[in-house]
């Protein structure tokens, strides 16, 4: 899904919204306008692995009842149906589906997808079990406005014992980069503005992680994949974590940050698809999480950072996100030793 990317058109009128909380209505109003549609269904890199998972495993679709949780413009539901599905039943809250029943209608398949407006935890499915559940709900930083929760409901709700989820795995990785210039830019900028003190300012910006397209050669440690969450068995109670995480550093450089990404597996397939969103292969629309340290760690090749990753959905507004990254250069150069700890807001 295309996180945030809606605030870039105007959100038009609400709907049928007004008894949701208004910060539920402002995330379903940025699914209408069909330009956050046309964001992801370019996205080749995400719209090519659903469409292959899907279509290189015809055995596996064949006359089963699918399930598209968040379907937008049917595009997955479009695929399983060609696939050989026997019905698909995609379900949005979202005005987008208004068109989306359209779209099905144009392309012949009205009588195989049904399609039903409403929240995927209300609305009344024409079935009481489904075979397959299919969805794209990552968001930035995989987690950041939480529909991973709307999946494991349609999942514990509906599928049935042995039935199928795609994707079913993912997984979030840190690397260390060394950004110097645009850390300046964002974050130094406030050290002296127009001659004056701006430094609670800065406070501010250095809570806030950046989505941004990182360079594969600002990458200055391994990546390190920290955490993966089984489709199958995760519950929403496991989306709040602590986890440790090291990386190893591959060349002498700084670190100004750490990046965040995510991988995608579709492994109950007969040929298993994967993607990712690292900095090191092709772009998507998800880019990278960026958060900048407080320090600069001055690090040597071979030596390592540690620390943990620290992730629970804000309490105010569970869309939002509460990251914490703690680090530690270990180093037998005591100039050089350095501890710490980002706290972060995604909202
Ligand atoms: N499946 C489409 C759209 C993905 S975007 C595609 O791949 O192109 C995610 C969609 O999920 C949005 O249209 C959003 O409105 C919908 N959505 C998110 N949470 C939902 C919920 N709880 N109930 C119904 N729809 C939801």
């Amino acid at each position: 899904m295309a996180t945030k990317a809606a605030s870039a058109h105007p959100a038009p009128k609400p709907t049928d919204l007004s008894a949701m909380a208004h910060s539920e209505a402002h995330y379903f109003n940025s699914y209408n306008h069909h330009g956050i549609h046309e964001e992801m269904l370019k996205d080749e890199v995400r719209t090519k692995s659903y469409r292959d998972s899907i279509y290189q495993n015809p055995h596996i679709f064949k006359d089963k009842i699918v399930l598209d949780v968040g379907c937008g413009t049917a595009i997955l539901s479009m695929f399983a149906v060609k696939a050989g599905a026997k019905h698909v039943i995609g379900v949005d809250m979202s005005t987008i589906i208004e068109k989306a029943k359209e779209i099905v209608e144009v392309n012949g398949m009205s009588d195989k997808i049904t399609l039903l407006q409403g929240k995927m935890e209300e609305v009344k499915l024409p079935f009481p079990k489904v075979d397959i559940i299919i969805s794209e709900w990552m968001g930035y930083f995989l987690l950041y406005e939480s529909m991973m929760d709307t999946v494991l409901y349609a999942r514990d709700q509906y599928l049935v014992e042995g039935g199928l989820i795609f994707p079913d795995k993912a997984t979030i990785f840190l690397a260390g980069i060394e950004d110097g210039d645009y850390k300046e830019e964002k974050i130094g900028f406030w050290d002296n503005v127009w001659g004056f003190d701006y430094s609670p300012l800065k406070k501010t910006a250095l809570t806030e992680p950046l989505v941004d397209t990182v360079d594969f050669k600002a990458v200055v440690t391994d990546p390190a994949p920290v955490i993966t969450f089984d489709l199958y068995t995760v519950t929403a109670a496991d989306l709040a974590f602590s986890i440790p995480y090291e990386l190893t550093v591959r060349r002498n450089d700084f670190v100004h940050a750490v990046i965040a990404w995510f991988d995608i597996e579709f492994s109950k397939c007969h040929k298993p698809i994967k993607f990712s969103t690292g900095p090191h292969t092709k772009y998507t629309h998800w880019k990278q999480t960026v958060f900048y340290l407080q320090d600069v760690l001055t690090v040597e090749e071979g030596e390592k950072i540690t620390g943990t990753l620290e992730n629970k959905p804000s309490e105010k507004n569970h869309r939002d996100l509460d990251i914490k990254i703690s680090y530690t250069l270990h180093t037998e150069d005591m100039h050089r030793q350095a501890t710490g700890e980002g706290v972060y807001k995604m909202c």
